[in-house]
């Protein structure tokens, strides 16, 4: 844990004690603030007590004595409504903050200084952190990953003598970006914004400045440049002659590095490592992740050869494009962190012969922006809430199925796709929420692997690493 002696001896209320705000609250306490803690969920707030905490009602505190309110992630600070800590803070005049402005503000004061990187963006955060992480590790570093992956911020160990060699890969969302107003890292990635969360956030323009706060103060940037807001952020760097690197997934564009669909391209048209036969780094949209990693890696001192040999590597995350694996010459792929179009897009652009299950609690938009990539669909296979809606736009357009569950539409896809004698890819990359049929993507994914690997003939995918 990094205990949190930016506020000794201060009056601190926290609001939110689910598994991170537990973390926060024993990271103050340790580091000698007065903590007083709540939550709305009675439940949450006995387990603080039990665990030393202080909690009160926040409603009957004097907030005059309050130096700040710490909110937990799930929080709303704006949108759609501020939560009433939030309310009575603003009131107060107290600042209101969130983990990851804790973490910067004790890096800041800490005497140990190590490497910070900081990862945001609509799609492609938690695999770009734990690439990242990944490289690190694999070239000697004390890699300390987490924030929105994996532990929280604080629960990381901290900076101490060997801080030069120990690096900070930390993911962060746009909600711990905003409660996150001195966030400083030493180098700021952001991969690209595109319309999600809109709810949380209200306008694409708010969403969008928010992820911009994460590159505007860091000591360098690296901003992808593939879609129009992340440009117009790394124009507003360059013209404010802040140190940068442009990234992108293609190669024809100006970015310093970009990626020509094997290998990655500078700008001086070398390429410095090649992603070609790296299963876990498949697809266009992983070269824009790589061409991230490679700058933040080549910016913490790493050479090209560490970064290869750290890609060559890389076990990849469950859930995304994760290759479960094989029934004959049929690939089983789960792909169910891909909740909205724009990253379901990422997956149909990455295999040919695809028969797809998609569904789940439909987003906003549906699944109109994914009808270019209609061609490489051989069937649809629809589950969920979103089933009648989806199969509305492939309407004549390519076969598909009203499945229902995902354990049906696995067992046809897998006998379609055996029926052909090709290599084809059972895809299940659902463009949707999982909420009407599982708890979260995950539970979705896992019953996804689950019905796979219960086929006859399956064989589990070998990685080529551990
Ligand atoms: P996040 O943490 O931002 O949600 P993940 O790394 O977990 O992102 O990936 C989520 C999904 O987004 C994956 O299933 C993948 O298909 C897609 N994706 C990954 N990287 C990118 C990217 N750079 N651009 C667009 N989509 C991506």
């Amino acid at each position: 844990m990094i205990p949190v002696s930016v506020f000794a001896g201060q009056r601190v209320a926290l609001f939110g004690l689910g598994g991170s705000g537990l973390v926060t609250a024993q990271a103050l306490k340790a580091g000698g603030a007065d903590i007083v803690a709540f939550d709305d969920n009675p439940t949450s707030v006995d387990e603080a007590s039990k665990q030393g905490i202080t909690t009160a009602n926040l409603r009957d505190e004097d907030w005059s004595l309050f130096a700040a309110l710490v909110l937990a992630p799930g929080v709303p600070l704006t949108h759609p409504q501020p939560h009433w800590s939030v309310d009575l803070a603003k009131a107060a005049g107290v600042e209101i903050i969130g983990d990851i402005e804790l973490f910067a503000r004790q890096m800041a004061a800490s005497e140990h200084k190590a490497p910070f990187v900081a990862i945001t963006g609509t799609n492609g955060k938690s695999t770009t952190t734990a690439l990242i992480a990944h490289v690190l590790e694999a070239a000697g570093r004390d890699v300390q990953m987490g924030g929105n992956i994996g532990r929280a911020v604080l629960d990381l160990d901290p900076p101490g003598k060997n801080a030069p060699l120990q690096a900070y890969v930390v993911e962060c969302s746009s909600y711990q970006i905003d409660t996150s107003p001195s966030l400083d890292p030493s180098v700021g990635v952001l991969l690209n914004v595109t319309p999600d969360h809109l709810e949380r956030h209200g306008t694409i323009e708010n969403y969008a400045s928010i992820k911009e706060r994460l590159v505007a103060n860091s000591d360098l940037a690296v901003v992808g440049i593939d879609d129009r807001y992340c440009a117009a952020i790394a124009g507003r760097l360059t013209e404010a002659d802040k140190p940068l690197v442009t990234i992108s997934g293609r190669s024809d564009g100006n970015a310093e590095v970009g990626f020509n669909g094997e290998a990655l391209v500078l700008d001086t048209g070398e390429n410095p490592v090649s992603l070609a036969g790296i299963g876990t780094l498949r697809g266009r949209h992983n070269g824009q992740n790589a061409a991230a990693a490679y700058a933040a890696c080549r910016a913490v001192g790493l050479a090209d050869e560490e970064i290869q040999a750290g890609f060559s590597t890389f076990p990849g995350l469950v859930h995304r494009l994760e290759q479960v694996g094989s029934v004959g010459k049929t690939l089983f792929v789960n792909d169910s962190k891909a909740t909205n179009a724009d990253a379901a897009a990422t997956a149909l652009t990455s295999f040919d012969r695809i028969h797809w299950i998609a569904g789940g609690l439909a987003k906003d938009g549906g699944i109109e922006p994914l009808v270019p990539h209609f061609s490489r669909i051989a069937k649809a296979y629809l589950i969920g809430e979103a089933a009648s809606s989806f199969a509305s736009v492939l309407a004549d357009t390519i076969p598909y199925e009203i499945s229902g569950t995902l354990k049906d539409a696995v067992n046809h896809a897998a006998l379609d796709a055996s029926r052909t004698g090709e290599e084809e890819v059972v895809l299940l990359s659902p463009a949707a929420a999982s909420f009407d049929q599982f708890r979260n993507f995950e539970k979705r994914g896992d019953a996804f692997r689950e019905a796979v690997m219960a086929l006859d003939g399956f064989s589990k995918f070998e990685s080529n690493s551990s």
